[in-house]
């Protein structure tokens, strides 16, 4: 092999765990919030209206009894939610150090936050990992198979190569019973991508007052074309800050090459919704509604988006909803 061959595979590697390092520290060193701190955020409805749309797949796709495996679970943000389906098993894991300590607080309860509470009821592991490069169902061989896999605002984060895109995939459906549901929220491409180009490619700063950026590092309209066309579709980094959320690297999830992988892995795509059509759908249901006032994220007359700001209803636009099946019978027993 030519030697620049062997150097340019070595530099992607290395280059790959410097963005997962810089992701996980990230994330690390964002500690949690005291309920006060939590109701002062400038993104305070963004974040409820957010919890609503994971509280409602939860709802939609949760069985009483579930095991369930939360990938990327960060600080156990919904434990709560899951604990109100009355799930029967929870694995958690997470990248970043700090996040599942805070989670592992948060489960016993011993908190000074918002969600200081009762015991949850199910048992629960947690566990520091980077989901998308250990092979997963070695470490769990003993808590699978799993009735449902959540992941949610953080899967893009496996799309900086195909090696790490396919493992997430892998340990999904590895872990999956058959009939198993697979959940998540992630950014819908085809928005980033329409916003970039009405901001002529480079930046885009869609809430000023909140200070969310997101910046191509580099693509234009033809490279961006040839990577959605060519073999390898992975890897388009762009930045992402948004005050009181995240400051990190992230990656563009081509949605028709997630929806042809997920199928190598044996799971189909139920439904995919960009977070607007969610919630115009699911709003139509009055426990959804009701379910929305309860987490303060309705204002009079319920109308959400007379509460939420029309910059926060704006960032809402850039996520997508994803539900998949795995394929096969569930057994009967
Ligand atoms: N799922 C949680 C929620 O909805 O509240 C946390 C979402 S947060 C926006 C993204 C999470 O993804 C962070 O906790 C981060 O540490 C985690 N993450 C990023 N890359 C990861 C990886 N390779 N393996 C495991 N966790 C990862």
């Amino acid at each position: 092999q030519p030697r620049s061959f062997l150097d340019s595979n070595f530099l992607e590697d290395e280059s790959t765990k410097i963005f997962a390092r810089k992701v996980a520290d990230h994330y690390s060193a964002r500690t949690n919030q005291t309920l006060e701190e939590r109701e002062a955020s400038p993104i305070i409805h963004l974040k409820k209206l957010n919890n609503w749309i994971k509280s409602v797949l939860i709802q939609l796709y949760a069985r009483r009894g579930d095991a369930v495996l939360d990938l990327a679970c960060g600080k156990g943000g919904d434990l709560i939610k899951w604990d109100k389906a009355k799930i029967g098993y929870y694995v958690g894991i997470d990248i970043a150090e700090g996040s599942i300590e805070d989670c592992r607080t948060r489960y016993n309860g011993d908190a000074d936050h918002h969600q200081r509470r009762k015991k949850f009821t199910f048992p629960a592991r947690l566990i520091c990992g980077d989901c998308y490069e250990v092979q997963l169902d070695k470490a769990l061989a003993d808590d699978a198979p799993f009735d449902i896999c959540s992941c949610q605002f953080a899967l893009h984060y496996s799309w900086s190569t195909e090696a790490r895109a396919r493992r997430a995939l892998a340990n999904v459906s590895a872990l999956l019973r058959p009939g198993g549901t697979f959940i998540g929220t992630m950014p819908d491409a085809n928005v980033i991508i329409k916003k970039l180009r009405e901001a002529n490619g480079s930046i885009f700063s869609l809430l000023k007052a909140y200070s969310l950026e997101i910046v191509s590092t580099g693509f234009d309209e033809e490279f961006l074309e040839k990577k959605f066309k060519s073999s390898s579709p992975f890897g388009i980094k762009y930045k992402f800050h948004l005050e009181d959320a995240a400051d990190c690297p992230e990656w563009i999830v081509p949605f028709h090459v997630f929806k042809s992988l997920v199928e190598e892995y044996d799971m189909e795509l139920i439904f995919v919704k960009n977070s607007h059509e969610f919630v115009h759908e699911y709003m139509k249901r009055p426990e959804y509604v009701e379910l929305m006032r309860r987490l303060g994220a309705l204002g009079d007359g319920n109308q959400y988006q007379s509460t939420l700001s029309q910059d926060e209803w704006e960032v809402a636009y850039l996520y997508l909803s994803f539900v998949l099946r795995k394929r096969g019978q569930p057994d009967r027993t």
